[in-house]
């Protein structure tokens, strides 16, 4: 037999060592609980709170209910002034209705007939010349309103790409705008494509809704270019503006409004005295899109998977981490006007309610409520978007131990045609050199449409995803070290 020195010092060590991995195997997983995450879901994502868009009552109210979750899970208020909130203004300009657009006399109706694609001060009286097809942009067009037909861009979106349609029409009309640009054309006028007749409700809902911003941040697009008026009509105006004599006669005037919009942020503290100051930040967002153009008689975008998933997983690890607090504190921020550009993810970022040296690592989600059970996709895993290997690691470890996904990591392949990784809420913090990963179960048929109710949910997926948000994240509390960024 051993001897008993020899036995006590194995016996010291193995507990040392069994310790050592229990501290990493996440305390509180059973508050993670289906029913929970079922009811939440059903509440936020019904048609109660009609789309919860961004700027409006409805975005409010659900923001309102975050917060009174939050409480009720026992998180501590960690927004402005000793507040669940931190409010900012969204600017939102737009093509006022009051615009009015007339084709040889005749009025065309705005956002049935016709479609300004971006909200732009515009007032011509004009000859429309008709150009048979991008080889006619040889001739003197300098100064002449011209109007075409929309060519199929190259390369043509991927087969089943999100928001086809939509992509498709984009991409032609900054084809077909750069050369005519050059040729300095004052106004242009794109004759619908026939590919996408079926979703062109869609695609002008997408202008007339206008463009939003942040206040003070400027989002960085192409270099700044002047710009031009560019309008869309039904395929049925073609034989109007191509007839001779052809002429355009526009008032385009725009309304530009401020809204409120909102972050919900709450925080759980730490049990270490150091740690403790130090916050792992788990983020997703409360708003999607609205009211919108009917699909079967629905109009409400109930964003069930998009993000109330989230939204409601991270109340659930929020309650995890009251009953069994890990060594750093944790952070939730959920953010409004996602879907109108990351704003509120970008305000946040930009002006954080804690010390921002403190964030060691964000957390975000979006969409993880379908799709199977087994398979789940991670971003902020391959470069140029990885940003701490040590994150990475964390994450794998902690699936690897408690939830055993597929993980696809084919999403955040820099070619991958959806750009996936640029249309969530972890970009800004990335942007910030902040540690940072992207959860999500990716796309489904549903997705931005009135069809992502909470019926077509997979709650059980959804527990997973959250039980493996947690567990990466009670791993980084744990750690001493912060998980470092990687070298450039
Ligand atoms: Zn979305």
């Amino acid at each position: 037999m051993l001897d008993m020195k020899k036995a006590l010092t194995l016996f010291i060590l193995g507990t040392l060592i069994s310790s050592q991995l229990l501290a990493q195997t996440p305390p509180a997983l059973k508050f993670i609980k289906d029913e929970d995450l079922k009811k939440d879901i059903y509440e936020l994502a019904g048609d109660a709170f009609r789309g919860r868009r961004a700027g409006t009552l409805d975005e409010m109210r659900a923001a309102a209910w975050v917060a009174q979750k939050a409480q009720e899970a026992g998180l501590k208020p960690a927004g402005d002034d000793g507040t669940y909130f931190q409010f900012y203004n969204i600017h939102r300009t737009r093509v006022s209705n009051r615009s009015a657009i007339s084709i040889n006399n005749q009025p065309v109706e705005l956002w049935k007939q016709i479609w300004p694609t971006q909200p732009l001060e515009t007032h011509l009286d004009a000859p429309v010349l008709w150009l048979k097809s991008m080889a006619d942009t040889t001739a003197d067009l300098k100064g002449k309103v011209v109007a075409l037909n929309i060519i199929a861009p190259q390369p043509l979106p991927a087969a089943g790409m999100s928001l086809w349609g939509f992509r498709y029409t984009s991409l032609a009309i900054r084809q077909q705008t750069a050369v005519l640009r050059r040729q300095g054309v004052t106004a242009i006028i794109f004759v619908a494509d026939p590919t996408v007749e079926g979703s062109i409700a869609f695609i002008g809902h997408n202008y007339q809704e206008g463009l939003y911003q942040v206040d003070g941040i400027t989002i960085n697009t192409a270099a700044k270019v002047q710009p031009l008026p560019v309008m869309v009509v039904a395929a049925q105006l073609a034989g109007a503006l191509q007839q001779s004599g052809a002429h355009i006669k526009s008032d385009v005037s725009i309304d530009s409004f401020q809204y409120p919009s909102v972050n919900v942020v709450a925080q759980a503290g730490g049990t270490d005295p150091q740690l403790s100051k130090e916050y792992v930040l788990f983020s997703g967002h409360h708003d999607h899109d609205g009211i919108g153009p009917a699909v079967d008689r629905d109009s409400i975008w109930n964003g069930a998977d998009d993000n109330a998933s989230v939204t409601v997983g991270m109340l659930a690890i929020g309650r995890a981490w009251v009953a069994k607090p890990g060594k750093r504190s944790a952070l939730f921020v959920w953010h409004g006007a996602e879907e109108r550009g990351l704003l509120g993810s970008r305000w946040y970022a930009a002006h954080p309610t804690v010390n921002k040296q403190a964030i060691v690592a964000v957390l975000n989600a979006d969409m993880i409520g379908r799709n199977s059970i087994d398979s789940a996709a991670l971003l902020g895993s391959i470069p140029p978007h990885k940003n701490s290997t040590a994150l990475l690691d964390m994450a794998m470890k902690a699936n690897e131990q408690l939830t055993h996904f597929k993980v696809d990591f084919s999403w955040d392949d820099a070619k991958h045609p959806e750009g996936w990784y640029f249309r969530s809420d972890h970009l800004p913090y990335a942007q910030a050199g902040i540690p940072a990963l992207f959860f999500t179960s990716l796309l489904h048929p549903d997705y931005h449409t009135p069809k992502d109710e909470p019926a077509g949910i997979n709650i059980a997926k959804l527990a997973k995803m959250t039980r493996w948000m947690y567990a990466t994240g009670w791993l980084v509390s744990q750690t001493v070290a912060r998980p470092a960024l990687d070298a450039k």
